[in-house]
């Protein structure tokens, strides 16, 4: 049995306020506890959107009630939401900007809706961008002549490894994050994970080729966090002729890693260490996030447990996962969140609202 300190998990959708029919407060939580994650960060693109006073408390009050483990919550850049997230930033995980195409409040046109934000935002709080491939080097050229750090949410990219791996080489205040199902699967995976229904691997970023999967491998020490992008939909949805993109990914999330660093351990190219998952999903993200420690929480992890993925054993309100039948190793068999039993032989052992707002005194 090996005993790691509570994850984080910094990009989760949790899907409340407004689609709760995928999952809420309470599931996604639950997700988060039994996949050893004690604190989440959570998007803000749900319906309403949190980008004002309003939306936020709306987020938070149902948190408040539901959550059971510890968590935070984003709130989105609008084209005319500039002047009011500064007064929310205390109460925020951070700011999040879609800067490639999105809908409805979150869409920010063009480059002069970023400016105001950039300069606006306190920047002891993290800007984090959902910025893909050349969108990404405008957000960092930003980080650049603002003068501030910025977060890339799932990176995917060979180009997008290596270009953040020069501007950190330059000083620029840029980190990222990557996702296990980034990590582990590839286009080639795409006929398995489907099944017959392509709108089961649709995701975005889109899943990308071998040799980007190999530069994120080759350049683990230039990526900063792990994080899942838990995007839940019902399977009725991704079976449907317009699927939404998103895999869930919380409870999958450390088994994938751990299996990972067992078998890379006997490969002579770069490994994945305990130590590693230590740093990017714990230390790292406390820091780029200004995350409180977590006092008396452990996870205790049956490191030679080898079982089966399979979506029936998992609390995730969606129904299905994208690794379904993978052989892994490593079970959660504990969680001690804040002196509290959380989970224990895979039942969640806290009460809805026992999860702690990290951003409230
Ligand atoms: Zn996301």
């Amino acid at each position: 049995m090996i005993r790691l300190p509570g994850l984080i998990d910094p990009h989760v959708h949790v899907r409340e306020p407004g689609q709760t029919h995928k999952e809420d407060w309470d599931s996604a939580t639950q997700a988060a506890l039994a996949g050893g994650v004690t604190m989440i960060l959570a998007m803000p693109n749900t319906k309403p959107p949190i980008f004002d006073h309003l939306t936020l408390d709306l987020a938070i009050n149902a948190a408040r009630q539901k959550a059971r483990c510890d968590y935070a919550q984003f709130v989105g850049a609008g084209p005319d939401n500039a002047a009011i997230l500064p007064d929310l930033a205390s109460k925020a995980a951070g700011l999040k900007m879609y800067l490639d195409s999105t809908f409805g409040e979150l869409r920010l046109d063009d480059m002069t809706l970023w400016m105001p934000h950039f300069q606006n935002y306190p920047k002891g709080y993290p800007i984090v961008l959902h910025s893909e491939s050349r969108t990404m080097a405008a957000g960092i050229l930003f980080a650049a002549i603002y003068d501030r750090p910025v977060h890339i949410a799932h990176i995917s990219l060979k180009e997008e490894i290596l270009l953040i791996k020069a501007a950190k080489e330059r000083g620029i205040k840029v980190t990222c994050e990557v996702c296990p199902h980034h990590l582990f699967l590839s286009k080639d995976d795409i006929p398995t994970i489907s099944h017959g229904h392509p709108g089961r691997s649709e995701v975005r970023p889109r899943l990308a080729t071998k040799e980007d999967i190999d530069a994120l491998w080759q350049n683990l020490d230039v990526i900063d966090c792990f994080s899942t992008d838990h995007a839940p939909h019902v399977i009725e949805e991704k079976d449907s002729d317009n699927p939404p993109p998103g895999f869930p990914g919380l409870e999958t999330l450390l088994p994938l890693l751990i299996t990972a660093a067992d078998l890379r351990r006997h490969r002579t190219r770069r490994v994945l260490t305990l130590d590693d998952i230590i740093q990017k999903s714990v230390i790292n993200p406390r820091k780029i996030f200004n995350l409180p420690e977590q006092l008396e929480t452990w996870i205790e992890v049956d490191e030679n447990a080898k079982y089966e993925i399979r979506s029936a054993d998992q609390f995730t309100r969606c129904g299905w996962t994208p690794f379904e039948g993978w052989k892994v190793k490593g079970r959660v068999r504990k969680v001690v969140l804040r002196g509290k039993t959380a989970v224990e032989d895979g039942k969640i052992l806290v009460e809805k609202g026992y999860g702690r707002n990290i951003r409230e005194p």
